[in-house]
């Protein structure tokens, strides 16, 4: 390979180093045939037969893009690309392509594709980067972020010997990725060891689309609090109860999901709370509800805040508990950190979007994606584009090939100066 040029330069010898919009939009068509269902969506889910081949045709690109490609002992992609000063990190970019039941061609595909398309680019005007370049494909994304959790914190046992969406046990859908179960602990890489991880993706919102914004530069993934919320009461005869004398676990769940929907919107701030989903027992239309079980969630930037919402959410259900002789009992499940993105990269972003023209904005993911994972090997950026309607997960979802095109050159132009900065990373 002739490397004629250093990437230093964004306007080069052969003009302003752009991605290849159209190239993108036609290998995001392609990849929709892997799993494709009759919504118009596709149904490509970690470790199932459409993920592997839609996996296979990812690797496809990344050798067409010059890139060395591996699977990591998690089944993660990795396309390498070697940079002019070895004793750099790598820059590394990426996302996904696995999808959840049913869903869209979007979701971690824009990513994927043009980190793909990056190196293409590259590899084509001749330009090599200082830092090494890496593009990954993380797996099982949706399955809560297996690939890039085996990459920056390894993956546990329970969570290997867990069974997956695909009906796959992990471990199995592992080794049918090419992954090695066995050597799962050999993907896990060491804090430290990134220049920084940038990765493009749909906002999965409706905020840009609103504001009639071109590029979002995301502030962080928000944290989730969430817990199971069991409410006991006395199960009685609903028509010979009389309405002073009953201990009603609906009612109360009622009064908690008003009351948890009002202490949210009242603080200021872009937190988002929720009650998910909520079962009655016995379940009869006539018997006065003895127990209700509900998931509640919470979910904001500031670990600290999302604390301060539990407690006075939990002291409201305190207070409910006492009007109608009902108790509630709280089970916290998972609680996700919340991972801020690098103030330098979200400035780097900005001014790149900028530069090409494109109008910002910066905003929270109230989403999860691999970059939070990747936060624990060093700096992370994320770069926004629509979603038309604000729908994600869905056959509906979709995004503009001029966003997307947008979202690409952004990424490229974050890449180079990110490159170019010396010193920072
Ligand atoms: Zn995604």
């Amino acid at each position: 390979m002739l490397f004629c040029c250093d990437a230093s330069a964004t306007t080069h010898a052969h003009g302003p180093v752009r991605v290849n919009g159209p190239r993108i939009i036609n290998h995001l068509e392609a990849l929709s045939e892997y799993g494709k269902n009759p919504q118009g969506g596709v149904s490509r889910i970690a470790y199932s037969d459409a993920d592997r081949a839609g996996r296979e045709y990812a690797i496809g690109l990344m050798k067409d893009a010059g890139l060395e490609v591996s699977i990591d002992t998690a089944g993660n992609l990795v396309g390498r690309r070697t940079g002019t000063d070895a004793t750099l990190k790598p820059i590394v970019i990426g996302s996904h392509i696995d999808s959840v039941p049913e869903g869209g061609n979007y979701d971690g595909d824009v990513g994927s594709l043009s980190a793909i398309e990056v190196a293409q680019i590259l590899s084509e005007r001749h330009l090599t980067t200082r830092h090494p370049l890496q593009v990954i494909v993380f797996a099982d994304e949706e399955g809560l972020m297996l690939g890039s959790t085996a990459i920056a914190a390894g993956l546990d046992l329970p969570r290997l010997n867990s069974v997956s969406q695909s009906g796959k046990v992990v471990r199995d859908g592992v080794k049918f990725l090419g992954g090695n179960p066995d050597r799962i602990a050999e993907a896990k890489r060491a804090p430290g060891s990134i220049a920084a991880y940038l990765e493009l993706h749909i906002e999965q919102g409706g905020i840009l689309e609103r504001e009639n914004l071109q590029i979002g530069v995301v502030e962080g993934i928000v944290g989730i609090l969430d817990a199971e919320v069991k409410i006991e009461g006395f199960a009685n005869h609903a028509g010979t109860t009389p309405m002073d004398q009953r201990h009603d676990a609906m009612l109360s769940a009622a009064r908690f999901t008003d009351k948890l929907n009002q202490i949210v919107t009242t603080m200021p701030g872009r937190q988002v709370g929720t009650v998910g989903w909520l079962k009655a027992q016995p379940g009869a239309y006539n018997v006065v509800p003895g127990k209700v079980t509900l998931g509640m969630e919470v979910r904001d930037l500031d670990a600290r805040k999302i604390q301060n919402l539990y407690d006075q959410i939990r002291a409201a259900a305190d207070a409910i508990g006492r009007l109608n002789g009902t108790s509630f009992h709280f089970e916290q499940h998972a609680h996700s950190e919340p991972a801020l993105t690098d103030p330098k990269l979200q400035t780097l972003i900005d001014t790149s979007a900028k530069r090409l023209g494109f109008s910002t904005r910066l905003m929270p993911s109230g989403a999860g994606h691999d970059a939070q994972e990747m936060s624990k090997l060093g700096p992370i950026g994320m770069i926004f584009i629509p979603s038309m309607g604000g729908i994600s997960h869905s056959p509906r979802e979709f995004s503009k090939p001029s966003d997307i095109e947008n979202g690409a050159n952004v990424l490229l132009e974050t890449v180079l100066g990110l490159d170019r900065a010396r010193d920072a990373y």
